[in-house]
């Protein structure tokens, strides 16, 4: 039996950022909400979270991507300063 790379799985065998292909932001009941007074812009948040939906703004601040965010709350769980709140949608 031959390899086959990442690439070349089927679609769903591959899980990190699968779910930019599905809008999977209805799946989670919270989102994370982000007080950009305490932020550093340490991009941590952006790093960690799994589906890839924090995004960085032009101006180096971070946002949730709530089409895809699934309200796993690791990012608050990341940020270092605390300022990243999961509330209820
Ligand atoms: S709650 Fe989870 S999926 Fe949503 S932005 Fe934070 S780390 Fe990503
Ligand atoms: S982890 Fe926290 S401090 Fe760092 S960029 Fe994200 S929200 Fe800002």
């Amino acid at each position: 039996m031959s390899k086959r790379t990442w690439q070349e799985l089927p679609k769903g065998a591959v899980s990190y950022k699968s779910s930019m292909d599905y809008k999977t932001g209805d799946w989670g009941v919270e989102a994370p909400k982000i007080d950009h007074s305490k932020c550093t812009k340490c991009m941590l948040c952006h790093f960690y979270c799994p589906e890839g939906a924090i995004l960085v703004r032009e101006d180096g601040y971070t946002e949730p991507d709530l089409d895809y965010c699934k309200g796993c709350g690791i990012c608050a769980k990341e940020c270092p300063v605390k300022c990243i709140e999961m509330v209820r949608k």
